[in-house]
């Protein structure tokens, strides 16, 4: 493994004054499930300097915003998310999809899969049909994205190609999930190679805001099939204003994806996706 130095900062300002001075030789270390592979396999772009946010008091929560809503710290454990009742039952139920029994379920915090550098992750998916929101620590003081803005994918930031717009100097504090509006239902599913934890082939985030049986709103997000959670806003126009039916689930599958360019040996994620789509929405409509 390439030799390392490791910082153990006590506040969040201590880390942004230590990434600072590093730039782009340091990193946040959280729970180290991406990083530890990339400082192993000695790949270029894994830092000197690991900054290790561990020791930061109050980036570990689980909290009610006041308004309905939820509020997660970065160093929160996914398991810890999929186990509250906070998160898990408020918002439908969403994030208690995790797999049980696999040690990146224990370890990984939410701050590290949502600033994860190609974009493969479940997390920022599975948050944008909720308009989630996250909240970056910065030198100049505290900056607020939607999960959408965060993850745009294939961006140059501090000259490095990346699918989030974190800086060098910033750490994702705290993620957002805003009270869903009467009416709204959400689902998320996967399609993944192995019955253990594994990236996604192509997932699929939905979101409807229903009013009765008519979609006022709608939210279509796929996983895994390109460099950023992929929302498909024609589909979303499409389900507007409609009632989920047999003939409306066949119409948005066909709509879906439509300018998609699969590469030589990937197509079958285009087919995967269009039936997470079918399944989605059938599952919204009898929930
Ligand atoms: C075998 C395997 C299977 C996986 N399967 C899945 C899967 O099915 N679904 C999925 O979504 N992911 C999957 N992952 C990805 C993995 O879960 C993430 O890499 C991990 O969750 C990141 O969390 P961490 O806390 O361990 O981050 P770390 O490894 O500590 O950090 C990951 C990256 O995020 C940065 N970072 C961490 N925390 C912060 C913060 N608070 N602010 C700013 N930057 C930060 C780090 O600098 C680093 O670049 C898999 C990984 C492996 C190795």
């Amino acid at each position: 493994m390439k030799p390392v130095s490791i910082y153990k900062p006590v506040t969040v300002e201590q880390a942004i004054q230590i990434l600072s001075l590093h730039g782009t030789e340091a990193g946040v270390y959280a729970g180290g499930t991406d990083l530890l592979i990339r400082l192993k396999n000695r790949l270029k772009q894994a830092p000197t300097y690991l900054v290790d946010i561990k020791k930061i008091e109050n980036l570990r929560y689980i909290r009610e915003d006041g308004q309905g809503g939820v509020q997660i710290g970065a160093l929160t454990k996914l398991a810890e998310v999929a186990d509250s009742p906070l998160s898990c039952y408020r918002n439908g139920g969403f994030i208690c999809y995790g797999a049980i029994g696999d040690n990146s379920y224990y370890h990984s915090a939410m701050g590290g899969r949502l600033c994860y550098a190609v974009y493969p992750g479940d997390i920022a998916t599975a948050l944008i049909p909720y308009d989630a929101k996250v909240t970056l620590a910065t030198p100049f003081g505290p900056k607020a994205l939607t999960v959408e803005q965060l993850v745009p994918g294939d961006v140059m930031v501090d000259g490095r190609l990346q699918s989030h717009v974190v800086r060098f100097n910033e750490i994702l504090t705290e993620v957002t999930i805003p009270a869903p509006r009467p009416g709204f239902k959400a689902s998320f599913e996967k399609i993944r190679p192995r019955e253990v934890w594994d990236f996604a082939m192509a997932s699929l985030a939905i979101g409807l805001q229903m009013q009765g049986n008519t979609i006022q709103d709608a939210r279509v997000v796929f996983g895994g099939i390109a460099g950023k959670p992929y929302r498909e806003h024609a589909v979303e126009n499409f389900l507007k204003g409609k009632t989920v039916s047999p003939q409306l689930t066949a119409q948005a599958q066909a709509m879906a994806l439509a300018n998609s360019a699969p590469l030589k040996y990937n197509a079958e994620k285009i087919d995967m996706a269009k039936g997470l789509l079918a399944s989605g929405l059938e599952k919204l409509a009898m929930a």
